[in-house]
C-alpha cells in the first residue's frame, strides 16, 4: 500500500468510524509494517540473528498454516537448521478466504498458492503423507512405506471433515439439490470448493426469493469445528445478500450450542439483541445437531437435546434436571450444512492422541506450552491441538513462537517454560461491510486493539478484505509476524 493510498484509507476510518484521527493513526500502525514486508517479498529478505545452536533432526508433519509457520520460524531461530517437512500437497489454501468467496468477494485463484513457494530448498521436502505416528521408536511411516526417523516432531496436521457422520450425506452431495457448505475443501488437492458452490448459492437463493419465502436452515455440530463463528457468518451474508435485493427467506439457525458466541457474553448480546433483529427473518434452534439428510424430499433430521424439571428433591431442596434427546425433523428449501470435525485419522489412531475425555482423538498436548504431555520430544501447532481453544489460524499465529520458543528450549535440555493463552480471533461478518473482530482466550475477551470487541465494524471488514490476506502470505508464512 503507498503512503497515499494510507492517508485514503485512514481518511475512510475517520469518516466511516467516526473515530479520532489519533486513534485511526494507531489502527493504520499495522499497515506501514505490512507494506514494508510486502514490498521485500521473497523469504531471503528475513535476516534475523540465529539464536540457537541446539542440534538434531526436526520433522513436521503438515504444511497448512501451523506448518509452514513453524517450519520458517524454526529455520531461523536455528544457526543448523535440519528440518524435513513431510505433506502431500503441492498447493497452500489460505482458507479463511472462503468466506469472501461464498459472499462474491474473491475467487479461487485469490487463495491458493503453491507450497514450493514456502518451502526453501535447504529443508527437505518428502511429498507423501504419514499413514502411522510411532514416538515410541521416534519415526512415523509414510503411505509409501518409508520410515521416517525423528529426534523432535512437530505435529501440523490439521483436522478432518466427517461429512459421513450425517446419515444419507456424502461430499459429492454438496453443491447440488440446495445443499452448500462453505468449508468444502481439499488442501491434496488443492481445491477451494466450498466457496464457489457456496456463492452458487447465495444466488440460486435470492432467484428463489424472488418468487416465495424459502426456508433455509444453517447448521452447526456438536464437536469442536475451525473458525467457530463461519456458520453464523454465511447466516449474516446471505441474509445480507436477499436484503440488500429487497428479498427475504424464513431462516433457521440450527446449532447444538446453547448460545450464539458463548466464548465472550457481550458479543453473544450484540448478535442476539443486535445483529439477529436486524434481519428479523432469524428463528434459532439451540441444542439441535443435525444427524441425517433426505435430500430427495429435502428434509433435515436433528438430535435435539434438552433439559426438563423433573420431581422436588427434599434432601437437596432442589427440582431434579432430566436430560431428554429427541428427533426432530425439519423441512428446507436450502441447507447450508457445517460438518463435524475430527483429529486426522493418522493421529486419532495413534499412541499422541488423548484416549479419552472431550478431547479424545486431537494431539494431547498441555495446553499452555503446545508439548506432548507423555512424549517430550513432540510438540503440536494448529487445529489437531487438543487444547480447550483455538482452532483458527489466528491460533495457529499465536502457537508459532510459543510451540518453537519451547522446542527450542526442550533441543537445549532446558525446561520449556512459554505459554500459549488460549488466543482465538474470530473476525465474524454481520453484514456486507461489517464485522465483529472477537479477539478471546481462555480468559475471556482478548482484544489487541483499545476498542469495544463487539461493535461491529467497517474497519475490520476492510482489515480481513484486503489486508490480512497478505499479511497471510507475505509475514505469517515467512514467520516474520
Ligand atoms: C471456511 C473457513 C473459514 C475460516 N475462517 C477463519 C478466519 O476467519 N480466521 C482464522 O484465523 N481462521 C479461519 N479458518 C481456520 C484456519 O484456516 C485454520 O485454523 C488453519 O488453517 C489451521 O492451520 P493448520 O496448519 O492446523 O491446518 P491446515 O491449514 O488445514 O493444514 C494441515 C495440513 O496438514 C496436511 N496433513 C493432514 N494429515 C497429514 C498427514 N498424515 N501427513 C502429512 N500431511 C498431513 C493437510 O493436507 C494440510 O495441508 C477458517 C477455515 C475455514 C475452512
Amino acid at each position: 500500500m503507498s503512503e497515499n493510498k494510507n492517508i485514503d484509507f485512514m481518511d475512510e476510518i475517520v469518516n466511516k468510524e467516526g473515530m479520532s484521527r489519533r486513534d485511526a493513526l494507531k489502527l493504520m500502525g499495522i499497515s506501514p509494517i505490512a507494506a514494508a514486508a510486502i514490498a521485500g517479498t521473497g523469504s531471503s529478505t528475513f535476516t534475523e540473528a540465529k539464536a540457537s545452536d541446539a542440534q538434531g533432526k526436526i520433522v513436521i508433519v503438515g504444511a497448512g498454516a501451523g506448518g509452514i509457520m513453524a517450519m520458517a520460524r524454526l529455520r531461523s531461530a536455528l544457526s543448523n537448521p535440519d528440518i524435513t517437512i513431510i505433506a502431500p500437497n503441492e498447493k497452500h489454501l489460505y482458507q479463511p478466504g472462503q468466506v469472501f468467496m461464498a459472499a462474491g468477494e474473491y475467487v479461487a485463484e485469490d487463495i491458493i498458492k503453491d507450497n514450493k513457494d514456502f518451502i526453501p530448498d535447504d529443508v527437505k521436502w518428502i511429498k507423501d503423507e504419514v499413514k502411522t505416528f510411532d514416538p515410541d521408536n521416534n519415526k512415523v511411516i509414510l503411505r509409501s512405506g518409508e520410515e521416517v526417523s525423528y529426534d523432535y516432531l512437530v505435529v501440523a496436521t490439521g483436522l478432518q471433515y466427517h461429512y459421513d457422520w450425517i446419515d444419507g450425506l456424502t461430499e459429492d452431495m454438496i453443491g447440488k439439490d440446495g445443499i452448500s457448505s462453505v468449508y468444502l475443501n481439499n488442501p491434496e488437492k488443492g481445491t477451494v470448493e466450498g466457496g464457489s458452490i457456496t456463492w452458487d448459492w447465495f444466488n440460486e437463493l435470492r432467484e428463489a426469493a424472488k418468487t416465495g419465502k424459502p426456508k433455509v436452515i444453517y447448521t452447526q455440530p456438536a464437536t469442536p469445528i475451525k473458525c467457530g463463528g463461519a456458520p453464523q457468518k454465511i447466516l449474516y451474508l446471505s441474509d445480507d445478500y436477499l436484503k440488500e435485493a429487497g428479498l427475504t427467506a424464513e431462516m433457521t439457525f440450527a446449532t447444538s450450542g446453547g448460545k450464539l458466541f458463548g466464548a465472550v457474553p457481550a458479543v453473544d448480546k450484540m448478535l442476539t439483541e443486535h445483529v439477529q433483529p436486524r434481519y428479523g427473518n432469524i428463528t434459532n434452534k439451540f441444542g439441535h445437531n443435525l444427524v441425517a439428510i433426505d435430500a430427495a424430499n429435502k428434509v433435515a433430521t436433528f438430535e435435539h437435546k434438552y433439559t426438563v424439571k423433573g420431581e422436588y428433591d427434599e434432601d437437596i431442596e432442589e427440582y431434579v434436571m432430566i436430560d431428554k434427546v429427541d428427533r426432530v425433523e425439519m423441512p428446507y428449501d436450502f441447507i447450508h450444512i457445517v460438518p463435524p470435525m475430527a483429529g486426522v485419522d493418522s493421529i486419532a489412531n495413534s499412541p499422541l492422541a488423548w484416549a479419552q475425555g472431550s478431547a479424545k482423538g486431537w494431539l494431547e498436548v498441555d495446553k499452555e506450552t503446545l508439548q506432548h504431555r507423555r512424549y517430550a520430544n513432540v510438540f503440536g501447532i494448529g487445529d489437531i491441538c487438543g487444547v480447550p481453544k483455538g482452532k483458527t489460524g489466528g491460533s495457529a499465529r499465536h502457537h508459532a513462537p510459543i510451540m518453537v520458543a519451547n522446542l527450542l528450549a526442550q533441543m537445549e535440555g532446558k525446561k520449556p517454560k512459554e505459554a500459549f493463552d488460549g488466543y482465538t480471533v474470530c473476525p465474524l461478518k454481520t453484514q456486507y461491510g461489517k464485522i465483529i473482530l472477537a479477539e478471546f482466550n481462555y480468559k475471556g475477551a482478548a482484544p489487541s486493539f483499545p476498542l469495544a470487541v463487539e461493535e461491529p465494524r467497517w474497519i475490520w471488514w476492510a482489515f480481513d478484505l484486503y489486508m490480512l490476506k497478505p499479511m497471510y502470505w507475505h509475514l505469517m508464512m515467512k514467520g516474520l509476524m
